[in-house]
């Protein structure tokens, strides 16, 4: 590592040098920046991790804790263990509005303690050289000819200084520090539209009693309890009785408070009688497709701030991982050919659309479509098995509704009732299959995204006239 001093920090008893200039600048330590700041510090490359965060509170985001062993397969990642870990996940079972009919969809993951893997990263990121600091806000990016070349930084009692990049990555989650100061027209500013928010509080509690199978997480699908949402009981296996519940409505559609909404229908219920809350709290988060392009001229996102959580269950801490696992080898090619240019590190994109981009868009597509069916809907949906539990783990898992199986679902269930239901799942049906193939155009170079956005757009547009009209 190379040091230009220009200020001395402290960070856990170690003196820091600053220096005034660093390959890649990555602000915000949450679950997306500190895997990126830990990929890269494998580069042997300098790197600057920011967070206005004092270090214990890094990855302190309320969340559900729930994420799948795929994404630790997919990506190379150890497994949660020790303190990192809160339990052992086998399945999930989603319950219809009326609690009739329970789907069970079976898959291992873990509910983590998400400080303890947040900083297992930034640990790594520090041992292997990168320069990390704490309470540090990040005000602006600094604009030259058309391309960001930096960032200023404050800090309490030392006020504000300039860092130069060639690499500025926003990974602040949905406040988009870095982001929303941009020019409206590069794609990595596309604005975030309040419907494709999710509002969600969850709390942290101790039930009375142990929890049947504590290895199954739950989620209840009910339009007047979590409108545009759900809410969801996961339990920590490995803690006595130890749960956490929250519920998550639709953004910009004037619904009630999520945090009223659990206390006036969840728990009333029998089994949080004489709990205790151990913790609480809440936060938006993006429910649509990934930013049509991770990167612009000298600025990356990655994470919550580029969109990348799954649209239908809102998990987003596997994605935001695919989002940086992706931008840091797009980041170790382009130093193998040359410099971080917009060229040089577009396969970002592409690596990102393939593992994950096409799916979200597709369950972009089937959210829209989910959030304006009515309770009667989703029952009689369950009940007839239009979809069933082995296509929705390939929904969830791949994005993936054939055409075939809602077609067949329409032959099995001619004359049962609610034709107009099983028209619209087939018209839905078809759009997804039709934006799975528009991502095949992505373009391979920059110049042509910008059309490409326009066709895309073009798609959902028509999608909300015909489908869901
Ligand atoms: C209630 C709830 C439940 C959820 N449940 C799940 C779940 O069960 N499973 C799952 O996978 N996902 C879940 N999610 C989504 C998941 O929490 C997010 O997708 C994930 O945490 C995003 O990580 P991130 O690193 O992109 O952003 P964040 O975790 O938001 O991190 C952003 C970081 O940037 C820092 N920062 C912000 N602005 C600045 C600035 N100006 N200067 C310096 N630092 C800054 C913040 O301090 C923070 O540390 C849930 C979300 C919510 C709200």
């Amino acid at each position: 590592m190379k040091y230009l001093t220009s200020t001395i920090l402290k960070f856990t008893g170690v003196l820091i040098a600053m220096s005034s200039r660093y390959d890649v600048v990555v602000v915000g330590a949450g679950i997306a920046g500190s895997y990126l700041a830990y990929l890269l510090s494998r580069l042997g490359i300098d790197v600057l991790l920011v967070d206005m965060k004092p270090f214990e509170r890094v990855g302190d985001k309320p969340c559900g804790d729930a994420i799948g062993k795929h994404h630790f397969d997919e990506l190379g990642v150890e497994y949660p263990k020790g303190n990192e870990l809160e339990g052992i996940v086998r399945g999930i079972d989603v319950y219809s509005p009326y609690e009739d009919v329970k789907y069970r969809v079976l898959g291992d993951g873990f509910e983590v303690n998400r400080i303890a893997f947040t900083q297992r990263f930034v640990r790594k990121a520090v041992d292997n050289g990168v320069t990390y600091l704490e309470k540090t806000h990040a005000l602006r990016p600094i604009i030259s000819r058309g391309k960001v070349v930096g960032v200023t930084l404050w800090r309490r009692g030392q006020g504000s200084w300039n860092v130069n990049s060639s690499l500025l990555v926003d990974a602040t989650g949905l406040s988009r520090a870095i982001i929303r100061h941009l020019p409206s027209e590069w794609p990595v500013s596309e604005k975030l539209d309040a419907k494709d928010i999710n509002i969600a509080y969850r709390e942290v509690r101790v039930l009375r009693k142990p929890i049947e199978e504590p290895e199954i997480l739950r989620i209840y699908i009910n339009k007047n309890v979590a409108p545009g949402g759900y809410w969801w009981l996961f339990p920590y296996s490995l803690s006595d009785n130890v749960v956490n519940v929250g519920l998550g409505v639709q953004g910009g559609m004037g619904y009630p408070n999520p945090k009223d909404l659990l206390y006036e229908h969840v728990l009333k219920r029998e089994v949080f009688e004489g709990s205790k809350v151990v913790e609480a709290g809440g936060a938006p988060l993006p429910t649509r497709r990934a930013l049509a392009s991770l990167v612009w001229h000298g600025i990356a996102a990655v994470g919550d701030a580029a969109f990348t959580a799954n649209p239908i269950h809102g998990g987003g801490k596997g994605s935001a991982m695919i989002s940086s696992y992706c931008l840091a080898k797009a980041i170790e090619r382009a130093l193998k050919t040359g410099e971080l240019t917009l060229e040089n590190l577009w396969w970002a994109n592409i690596c990102y659309n393939e593992r994950y981009g096409v799916k979200q868009a597709v369950l972009d597509l089937f959210r829209r479509f989910l959030q304006r069916l009515s309770n009667e809907d989703l029952e009689y949906g369950m009940k007839r098995r239009l979809i069933r539990e082995e296509d929705l783990n390939v929904l969830s898992l791949k994005g993936d509704l054939e055409l075939s199986v809602v077609e067949k679902a329409m032959r099995l269930l001619a004359g049962l009732g609610r034709p107009s239901l099983l028209l619209r799942l087939r018209s839905v049906a078809k759009f997804m299959d039709r934006i799975k193939s528009y991502y095949r155009s992505y373009p391979e170079k920059p110049e042509m995204i910008y059309e490409w956005i326009r066709g895309l757009n073009r798609i959902y547009e028509e999608f909300e006239e015909k489908a869901l009209k």
